[in-house]
């Protein structure tokens, strides 16, 4: 007997269907721009995950070149056509072979975020965010900047065709400031910290009708973020690794992993337990560290922040309560770190492994090892450690020998 072929289902590139209050549970609208939810907390975006578990199975997503857009169906941009990307690899997994670790332990891995566009993971959110504002028809957005985001929005925004307003403190790392102006946005540096940057955007929007692209102030840039979670279960072959030490500034990744694997986990292509989620923040700035070990439910602003890792240095983030939540929930833990350890375990790895870390990489380096020596995670354990940005952004020693053509070797 002849079959008749079915008709195909309509295919749904984006299986978004609402934005939902982080801490009310209150129901947005997604085919609005939004910022934050009615109550003035993070909104997060919801999937019709029972539709995409009969719909698709994850050897589709296997079978798509890699990269984040692969995940479309876990995104909200709504179209393909609203894509605007800059060429966003798989970032590797490299082994720490040679680099000191305790004895009997096995080696950790690095999830190298360096080759990103613009060097580092907020090429993961900020192409999210452009994409959605561009599907909005936004013509200017601004963003408060230790430095990597205010480069990566100026990025996506010059490739989107927008105007780009950038606020950092004033000692953001000046490869930071240049690569942002280059890139066309206009960028001030400003005498106060991170959260005195927020401010001034919040009165920008007020006044020009800018979009605010702070971390969690809109809820587009945590679904990019959220990638880095997805890619490492599927580089994983879905069987995601014990630990996750991560460098936790807003805390946009750390939550957005711990969204992506519970999504992963109720579509049935990951089996618990999720991996146990480290906090990594300096001893300068530690404002989550303080309020986990004090089992505190949010965070109170640190005061005088100062580490030479500028993206950990957010004295007060407006997500504490989820970063908190995502700690406990995965048994995990928060740990600060030294600028001299983290130093050090820079030169470590670089001389050890061939690795260039960022400040902020080496410092999830210098807390794996302090875990391990205070019995917080076990031998056997899979470790994963969060590099987020190419070193070569950062500070290195001055070379120091010469040598004269004339007097060889003298
Ligand atoms: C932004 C940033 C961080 C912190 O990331 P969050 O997800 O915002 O906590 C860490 N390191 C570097 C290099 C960054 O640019």
């Amino acid at each position: 007997m002849l079959l008749y072929h079915k008709r195909k289902p309509r295919v749904r590139y984006s299986y978004a269907t609402h934005l939902e209050c982080s801490a009310t549970g209150e129901r947005h609208d997604i085919a609005r721009l939004q910022g934050l939810s009615a109550a003035g907390k993070p909104l997060l975006a919801r999937y019709d995950l029972t539709a995409l578990r009969r719909e698709r199975a994850r050897a589709d997503i296997e079978n798509r070149p890699p990269g984040l857009w692969r995940w479309h169906e876990l995104l909200p941009v709504p179209d393909v056509k609203h894509n605007v990307s800059l060429g966003e690899v798989e970032t590797p997994l490299i082994e720490l072979a040679n680099s000191t670790r305790p004895p009997g332990f096995i080696p950790p891995t690095v999830k190298d975020e360096g080759r990103l566009p613009t060097g580092s993971f907020k090429a993961r959110g900020l192409a999210l965010a452009v994409s959605m504002a561009q599907s909005f028809g936004v013509r200017r957005v601004a963003i408060p900047t230790n430095g990597n985001a205010g480069a990566a929005m100026a990025a996506y925004a010059a490739r989107a065709g927008m105007e780009a307003f950038c606020f950092c403190p004033d000692d953001t790392p000046k490869i930071n400031l240049s690569e942002i102006a280059l890139q066309g946005a206009t960028v001030w540096r400003v005498n106060g910290l991170i959260n005195d940057c927020a401010r001034l955007v919040a009165l920008g929007k007020e006044r020009f009708g800018w979009f605010d692209m702070s971390t969690l102030k809109e809820p587009y840039r945590i679904e990019g973020k959220k990638t880095m979670g997805l890619e490492l279960a599927i580089q994983t072959q879905w069987r995601l690794p014990d630990v996750v030490f991560y460098p936790t500034g807003g805390g946009t990744g750390l939550i957005g992993m711990w969204k992506g694997w519970q999504e992963l986990a109720a579509l049935g292509w990951i089996e618990g337990p999720m991996p146990r989620l480290v906090a990594v923040q300096s001893t300068g700035c530690a404002p989550i560290v303080r309020a986990f070990d004090a089992g505190a439910e949010s965070a109170t602003p640190w005061e005088n922040a100062h580490t030479i890792a500028a993206g950990i240095r957010v004295p007060a983030a407006i997500g504490d309560f989820l970063i908190l939540r995502a700690l406990r929930e995965t048994h995990g833990f928060a740990l600060a770190v030294e600028d001299a350890d983290i130093e050090r375990a820079r030169r470590e790895v670089a001389t050890r492994d061939g690795l260039l870390l960022s400040p902020e990489g080496a410092a999830t380096y210098a807390a794996y090892l302090a875990a391990a020596r205070a019995g917080k995670i076990a031998a056997r354990d899979r470790v994963v450690l969060f590099n987020c940005a190419s070193g070569l952004k950062y500070p290195m020693p001055p070379v120091t020998l010469r040598m004269d053509l004339h007097t060889p070797f003298a």
